[in-house]
């Protein structure tokens, strides 16, 4: 029977990331995954795919607005879906491929087939064919993610009542598509498709879209998309989604009691994911899963079977590639004797629109809730040389700090980039950097960055030069 260090089940950004930093620091490493491809949700029905279609959608859009610029265009411009879809492929497959070259770089053992305990030590790996075999490991890392998750009355066919994953790989674009959930994925995709020209309409429980988010960031969104032309329906509960033939109707109860229907061609249901723990059997190894299904674990990410750890989607907090990256690397330090830590306060949020919404550290409710006192700075990006040299003059950045002793305390910002910008925003709070401390640092004249500067001008004692 084969016998390693440390096995990793799911090949997921989690997984394959802590696989890696286990054979870095010298264990004798394996990995399973189900599927044939590894990189789990993100790489393969995820943030890769998702941001592909975005890139292609967005060039699209942009060519719209290219005689702004003085470029004439002459001819008809069209979409072939079909070959917009089978870049995406392309670019998945390069990229799980490049996964697994890294382990086998790192001498990776990878098995292919669904990982389930039989003990605390003893994992067994069943293959598509049905042929199974058993290792043994002294300690073992649950990576296993999540999947879409529904309401109980929608019955999902997959074909016109579908989640993200059957989103990503439409042969048409929809004329009406229906989207329950205003959540980052929903609004992701329903703006992919809104740009490739269908009608694209929002229904959101809530009382606005990525409702997680700082509500400055909502309503600035909202705004922006709603110029784009896509309509939302917030406060407003879905109570049934039904098919007949190619039309799919959704009917959901506003905040007044009044039922609206919606009659779409395809409906996407983007109402949240749940922790995968199917075929585990967690219990054989002494593994509490929590009530929300969600792997039980300690600050050190430790099941309740001590040389068990779990981390990503499967355990508590965000449902984010680079949680679940963070997390694998800290289990492989900690099961080296390292002492790691992460500050979940400092994992960035990013929603890849366009314009782009990224923030980190505490929202204005949260500071609010939290008793916290605080002041804010805001400068929009109308008021930046470089957006407007761009034509990219929609959002704005804010920071928000600490009223007596001016440290960062939370940078939220809408914008052209933005989900790159956030890096700086991150590393200053990393630092405890204090408003003032990035107001002095020299930023590259004309940079979108620039608006990060100035809303720390603006924070500390308005300040800011160029509004
Ligand atoms: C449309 C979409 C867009 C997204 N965009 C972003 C984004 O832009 N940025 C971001 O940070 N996050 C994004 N996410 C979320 C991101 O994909 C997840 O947070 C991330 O993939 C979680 O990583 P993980 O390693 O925990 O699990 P996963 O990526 O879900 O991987 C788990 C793996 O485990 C395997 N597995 C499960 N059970 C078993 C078993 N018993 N045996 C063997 N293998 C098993 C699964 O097949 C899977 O491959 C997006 C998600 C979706 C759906």
């Amino acid at each position: 029977m084969s016998q390693f260090d440390v096995t990793i089940i799911g090949s997921g950004p989690g997984g394959y990331v802590a696989a890696i930093r286990c054979a870095q620091l010298g264990f004798k490493t394996a990995i399973i995954e189900k599927y044939s491809t590894l990189g789990g949700t993100c790489l393969n029905v995820g943030c890769i795919p998702s941001k592909a279609l975005l890139a292609s959608s967005h060039h699209y859009e942009e060519l719209q607005h290219f005689a702004d610029h003085g470029i004439e265009v002459s001819g008809d411009v069209k979409v072939n879906l079909e070959k917009m879809i089978a870049r995406k492929q392309a670019v998945v497959d390069q990229t799980s491929g490049g996964v697994k070259y890294l382990m086998d770089k790192n001498k990776v053992t990878v098995f292919e087939g669904v990982g389930s305990f039989e003990s605390a030590t003893s994992v067994k790996i069943t293959k598509n064919d049905g042929s199974s075999e058993v290792i043994e490991s002294k300690n073992i890392i649950i990576a296993t993610g999540s999947k879409p998750s529904s309401l109980p009355f929608i019955k999902l066919d997959k074909d016109r009542i579908i989640t993200s994953t059957e989103a990503l790989k439409l042969k048409e674009v929809p004329k009406h598509l229906v989207i329950i959930g205003g959540g980052v994925i929903g609004i992701e995709l329903g703006q992919v498709y809104l740009r490739l020209g269908a009608q694209v309409s929002v229904v959101e429980f809530m009382d606005r879209i990525i409702p997680g988010m700082d509500a400055s960031l909502s309503k600035e969104l909202t705004k922006v998309l709603k110029k784009q032309g896509m309509k939302f329906y917030t406060s407003h509960k879905v109570q049934s989604v039904d098919r007949a033939g190619d039309v799919v109707t959704v009917k959901a109860e506003n905040a007044k009691g009044e039922i609206i229907t919606l009659e779409g061609d395809y409906s996407l249901v983007s109402v949240g994911r749940r922790p995968y723990t199917d075929a585990l059997n967690a219990d054989k190894a002494g593994v509490k899963v929590t009530e929300r299904g969600q792997i039980e674990v300690n600050d050190h990410l430790q099941t309740s079977a001590s040389n068990i750890y779990a981390i990503g989607d499967v355990v508590r907090g965000a449902m984010l590639a680079h949680k679940a990256e963070e997390e694998g690397v800290m289990v492989a330090e900690i099961l080296a004797g390292q002492k790691p830590h992460i500050d979940y306060n400092l994992i960035p949020g990013v929603v890849y629109t366009w314009p782009e919404v990224a923030a980190v550290g505490k929202t204005e409710e949260q500071l609010k809730a939290e008793g916290i006192e605080f002041k804010a700075g805001s400068f929009p990006f109308k008021a930046l040389g470089r957006a407007r040299a761009g034509g990219d003059t929609d959002g704005f950045v804010k920071i928000l700090a600490d009223a007596k002793t001016d440290e960062v305390l939370g940078v939220h910002m809408i914008g052209a980039r933005c989900a790159d910008l956030i890096a700086e925003a991150v590393t200053a709070m990393e630092f405890r950097a204090s408003a003032e401390d990035i107001s002095r640092m020299s930023h590259a004249h004309p940079t979108f960055a620039e608006a990060i500067k100035e809303a720390a001008l603006a924070a500390t004692g308005n300040r800011a030069l160029h509004v």
